[in-house]
């Protein structure tokens, strides 16, 4: 449910309104956006009589909210949500461009691609430390060691990282990471997603192989019902009949969500396409449909890298699709990335 407050509204009246409602059991959430001021109610709200809250003089109108996410919703906060990560903006008018390899293969190599990708226009470092592999005899990542060498390339470059968590157990590890990945497999851990409400960092939320836009966002209302509203969506591709391209880049989710969301959605071209050359098109189609950011794997070396080799462009083609970005960006109202 949630009430419209008119203008005239006191804050004195409105705390009061809030601690009853607390009262009663509910969780409130308070946005004071552009142009209205709205306070969402989460929880059982069949509690509270509906004809009171109208009849209240500073409530201009109450509306039930049928979808299933709250937090999430835009009719809970009408305005965009920004996020702030190290100083850089994501959301709104700010478009970033998160780069670096499918995982860290070692100091030099991922020290080298966070110097070329930052010289290239990315604004933070991706690279997997715990992968998940769809075998157990592949190369599972560096783990706790892969951490302590993104911090070191965060060191040389300043770029903020981005790496995955598998298991609510490694939390410990994952204090000085700037954002947390929840990957497509597991999109729906509800208990690593309920450990994740309880931080207050970005966390990226990757949309499963064979997952709904609506059980993605209710992903994200997991997190968010723990108070961390810092979430961050990624369209990553689904699977489909399609097998030319490793899944099917689902280019409508960014619309859809945004109309449903207030919360960033950034697109992930590599995984959706698995094709290194489709990255290009598929991240300005991102771009040009009002995407706030992108996750791209970039190698310096694809045909050895140990894990997405195929997908992954080099920094050379990185460099010439960040300035192509920049190209489309205003078209958008978008900043130039990372401004
Ligand atoms: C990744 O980003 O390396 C990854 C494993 O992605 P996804 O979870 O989207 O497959
Ligand atoms: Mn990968």
């Amino acid at each position: 449910m949630i009430l419209v407050l008119k203008e005239s509204a006191k804050k004195a009246e409105v705390d009061n309104l809030i601690t009853w409602l607390h009262e009663q059991g509910l969780d409130t959430h308070l946005s004071n956006g552009k142009y209205q001021t709205i306070l969402g109610l989460v929880g059982d709200t069949s509690v509270v009589d509906e004809d009171l809250l109208s009849g209240l003089e500073f409530v201009e109108s109450v509306k039930r909210i049928r979808e299933p996410f709250k937090n999430a919703n835009r009719k809970f906060h009408p305005d965009d949500t920004v996020i702030d990560i190290c100083g850089s903006k994501l959301g709104g008018e700010h478009f970033q461009v998160i780069a670096g390899p499918c995982s860290v293969e070692s100091e030099e190599q991922i020290c080298t691609i966070a110097e070329e990708v930052k010289k290239a226009g990315a604004t933070m470092l991706r690279g997997g430390a715990f992968k998940p592999r769809t075998s157990p005899y592949a190369f599972q990542g560096m783990r706790a060691e892969g951490l302590r060498l993104l911090l070191e390339a965060k060191k040389k470059t300043g770029l903020p990282i981005v790496t995955e968590i598998m298991s609510a157990n490694h939390l410990p590890l994952f204090d000085d990471v700037d954002v947390i990945q929840v990957g497509a497999r597991n999109m729906q851990n509800f208990e690593l997603l309920k450990e994740l409400g309880h931080l207050r960092k970005p966390i990226l939320l990757k949309r499963g192989l064979a997952n709904t836009i609506q059980e993605l966002l209710m992903s994200a209302e997991y997190i968010m019902a723990g108070g961390n509203e810092q979430v961050i969506l990624c369209e990553r591709g689904i699977r489909t009949f399609e097998t030319y391209t490793r899944n099917t880049l689902d280019l409508s989710a960014i619309p859809v969500i945004k109309e449903l969301s207030h919360l960033p959605v950034i697109v992930d071209p590599s995984h959706a396409t698995g094709i290194a050359r489709m990255v290009r098109p598929m991240a300005l189609a991102a771009a040009a449909a009002g995407a706030d950011g992108l996750i791209i794997e970039v190698h310096n070396d694809p045909p050895h890298a140990k894990c997405d080799g195929p997908q992954s462009i080099t920094p050379d083609a990185f460099a010439s699709l960040t300035e192509e970005l920049n190209r489309i960006l205003p078209v958008v109202n978008k900043k130039q990335i990372g401004e």
